[in-house]
This record gives C-alpha cells, sequence and structure tokens, in this order.
C-alpha cells in the first residue's frame, strides 16, 4: 500500500521517496503491477488521477534494469527503447517533467518533441541520446519522416489520453507510428493505452495495437 513495498529498482524508489509520493494512487496500485509483470494495459484514467507515473514508473523501472540490444550509434538516428504519445505540447511537457524528475540519476534519459515550436533544439536534444521519448503525433511523423528516430527498437509505447488524440484528428499519424514498431519477434513491446472515455475508435485502437491486455477501470 506505499511505494517503499514496490520493488522498482532502488534509483527510482529513491527519486519516489525524494518527490515524496508515498501511498500510490488507485490507479497507480493497480496498473503499475500489471505493467511490471509484462502485460498490456487499457486504463480508464482521468487528469489528476496520477496517471502519468502510473505509466512512467513501469517504463523507467524497465529501461534502468533492463537488458536491450546495443543500439547503432554515429548516425543520426536515433533509436529510443520507450514512446510516450500524447495530444498536446502541454501534456508532453507535463509529462517529460514527470519523466525526468523520476529518471534522475537512473541513467535513463528523457526527451520531450512536440509540435508548433522549432525542431532543431529538439533535433539537437535528441542527438545527445534518448530512451524515452515523450512527443505529440504530428512532430514524431516529422522526425520519423527526416530518419532522425527510428522506432525499430522500441520496447515501450503509451498512449496517454487516446481519446483526445482520437478527438483531434490524430488516428492517421498514430497507425503511421505504431506500423513502424511492428518487427520481430513479436510479443517484445509492452503497450499501455491510457482514456477518459471508451468509444468505438478506443476499443478498435486496443484490438489492433494491445495483445491480450487487461482493462483496468478505477
Ligand atoms: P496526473 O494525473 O498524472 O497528472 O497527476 C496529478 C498530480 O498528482 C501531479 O501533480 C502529480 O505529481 C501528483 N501525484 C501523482 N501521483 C502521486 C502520488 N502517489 N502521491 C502524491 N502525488 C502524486
Amino acid at each position: 500500500n506505499t511505494f517503499a513495498e514496490i520493488d522498482l529498482g532502488e534509483a527510482l524508489n529513491q527519486n519516489i521517496r525524494r518527490c515524496k509520493y508515498v501511498k500510490p494512487t488507485p490507479v497507480q496500485r493497480h496498473a503499475i503491477p500489471i505493467s511490471l509483470s509484462g502485460k498490456d494495459l487499457m486504463a480508464c484514467a482521468q487528469t489528476g488521477s496520477g496517471k502519468t507515473a502510473a505509466f512512467c514508473f513501469p517504463i523507467i523501472s524497465g529501461i534502468m534494469r533492463g537488458q536491450f540490444a546495443q543500439r547503432p550509434r554515429g548516425a543520426r538516428t536515433v533509436y529510443p527503447l520507450a514512446l510516450i504519445l500524447s495530444p498536446t505540447r502541454e501534456l508532453s511537457c507535463q509529462i517529460h517533467d514527470e519523466a525526468r524528475k523520476f529518471s534522475y540519476q537512473t541513467g535513463v534519459k528523457v526527451v520531450v518533441a512536440y509540435g508548433g515550436a522549432p525542431i532543431n533544439q529538439q533535433l539537437r536534444e535528441l542527438e545527445r541520446g534518448v530512451d524515452i521519448l515523450v512527443a505529440t503525433p504530428g512532430r514524431l511523423v516529422d522526425l520519423l519522416e527526416r530518419a532522425r528516430v527510428s522506432l525499430q527498437m522500441i520496447r515501450y509505447l503509451a498512449l496517454d489520453e487516446a481519446d483526445r488524440m482520437l478527438d483531434m484528428g490524430f488516428e492517421p499519424q498514430i497507425r503511421k507510428i505504431v506500423e513502424q514498431m511492428d518487427m520481430p519477434p513479436p510479443g517484445v513491446r509492452q503497450t499501455m493505452l491510457f482514456s477518459a472515455t471508451f468509444p468505438k475508435e478506443i476499443q478498435r485502437l486496443a484490438a489492433d495495437f494491445l495483445s491480450s491486455y487487461i482493462f483496468l477501470a478505477v
């Protein structure tokens, strides 16, 4: 019933203590163990529920403790291990702030990329290395088309506020993005879909992107 009882790895547990998160919120209490067990997840979560930490903690923990194939280096293309998609610049920046706070001294690097701002600064950040990329769909498609980001090494995918992304017309971009991750061996990617509502379109996304997932409504 406290974060101290959940083994997320020493550096992350320490950051959680430092940030004075003591008790997991309901969505965290259920989502984190499911994600740590390696299962896909579709979760119903509103703003303010603590959903950001619910998907960031398992990702940071997994990257911190995981063994991953050597990523190509030297070229201009970067190969993040995790992708967090969110609908807006504001939300992406909030997720980036939270993810960075908790990846302190874990060796995990977080970079944010969003539209409506010059791309050059974001390219320079990416060139310095990235494990977790937080991005809005349009800007990420741009980065993929410029071959500055490759999604071939993605092991964790989180879709935040999926219903809002669809309302904003991002479904084609999201599908294009996820298609670039589908590489063998199958089942290596872990996917988390967070949404406040569950219309048909979201259920279809879940059916297409998740494999034998757990549905969480708190
Ligand atoms: P979110 O729903 O992810 O936007 O989080 C809402 C706010 O609650 C943010 O300011 C978080 O920093 C904070 N928060 C999230 N989880 C916890 C927790 N377990 N304990 C204390 N604060 C939290």
